[in-house]
């Protein structure tokens, strides 16, 4: 059984800096990813708080860039899907759906998954229309889409998608969560319409293919239609691949330094590019020490062995 020194879980901006960074103690990392690498930045418009890029950059081009980085780091990406990281007393026992791997340290860097709709039933017929991120209809043109929220995510999104696209923004409070200068951007593009106080009634097929999106309004019922619906309704911790006792030792895995949470998965309100980059480099720099400390812990024992059998010999 080979034992892998450290794995990452997720090839976002926290898995990758954490790769980069081992790389350049002499430590390679498994970097295990089951989507693109990039993570959740190729789902942003327009990044202009991440340090280096005055003018701003597309989520999508800051994606690349950390990508082409990590590359030249020597940072590779192995393709799989974590289902289950587990621990055999000895090692972490991470299971893809390719492959089993024994790691002695593990950096969960897995981001987020979105809240789904759960207050409405979708019709399986409309299955394929309805979405929580904005990446699956990025080339999208002329079409309609009703965009659910009323935070960044679902500004940004409508941003993106206002750009060819007509946009309608539905809100169930007449309170905005979004940053200012998102809501002036959004009032100033004439493909953006917003609505307060509009809760989703149901959905229905509509004749053309799309969606009939029903809604209860300060107006009474209403009807919409679009041809795509996104849910920018939050995001919780991805850590369903993460067995029951692993979560419950965790603490005592962490203060050991052999665990590490990174990034989104667990900033919580705190989720920037940024905090993930510092997040992952920090983890990397503290496993080097970790590291470094049980191989001389292991040097001694072999040194000590060897001296054993040379007096008895
Ligand atoms: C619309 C939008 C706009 C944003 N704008 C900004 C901004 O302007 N400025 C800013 O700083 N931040 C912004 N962000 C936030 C930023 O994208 C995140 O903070 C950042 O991507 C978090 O990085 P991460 O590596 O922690 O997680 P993620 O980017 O979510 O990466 C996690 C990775 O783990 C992978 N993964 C998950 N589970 C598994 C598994 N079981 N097996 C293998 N791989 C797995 C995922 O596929 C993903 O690639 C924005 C986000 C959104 C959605």
């Amino acid at each position: 059984m080979k034992l892998e020194q450290v794995i990452i879980i997720g090839a976002g901006p926290a898995g990758l800096a954490a790769a980069l960074q081992l790389h350049r103690y002499g430590i390679t990392p498994r970097l295990i990813e089951k989507a693109r690498p990039g993570g959740l930045l190729w789902n942003a418009n327009w990044v202009e708080n991440y340090p280096g890029f005055p003018a701003g950059i597309s989520g999508a081009n800051l994606a690349q860039v950390f990508l082409d980085h990590a590359k030249a780091g020597g940072v590779d990406v192995t393709p799989a899907e974590v289902q289950k990281l587990a621990w055999d007393n000895q090692a972490f026992i991470v299971s893809t759906n390719s492959a089993v791997y024994h790691a002695r340290c593990v950096v969960i860097a897995s981001g987020t998954k979105p809240r789904q709709f759960t207050e409405f039933a979708i019709p399986d017929i409309l299955a394929g229309r309805i979405f929580y991120e904005v990446i699956p209809l990025i080339s999208s043109s002329g079409k309609t889409v009703v965009i659910v929220g009323a935070g960044d995510a679902a500004f940004d999104y409508a941003l993106n998608l206002g750009k060819q696209n007509q946009v309608i923004i539905i809100n169930r409070s007449n309170q905005v969560k979004c940053l200012p200068l998102l809501w002036d951007r959004a009032n100033t593009c004439s493909n953006i319409t917003y609505r307060s106080r509009v809760v989703i009634n149901q959905l229905l097929p509509n004749p053309e293919g799309g969606i009939t999106v029903e809604c209860f309004s300060p107006k009474g019922l209403m009807k919409l239609s679009a041809d795509y619906l996104i849910g920018a309704i939050g995001r919780i911790p991805q850590l369903d691949f993460v067995s029951a006792s692993v979560l419950e030792r965790s603490s005592e895995f962490e203060k050991a330094g052999i665990l590490h949470f990174v990034g989104d998965v667990k900033n919580n309100i705190y989720r920037q590019t940024s905090i993930a980059i510092g997040d992952g480099i920090r983890a990397a720099m503290h496993l080097n020490k970790v590291l470094k400390e049980t191989a001389h812990e292991s040097d001694c024992l072999d040194r000590k062995r060897r001296y054993r059998r040379s007096i008895y010999r």
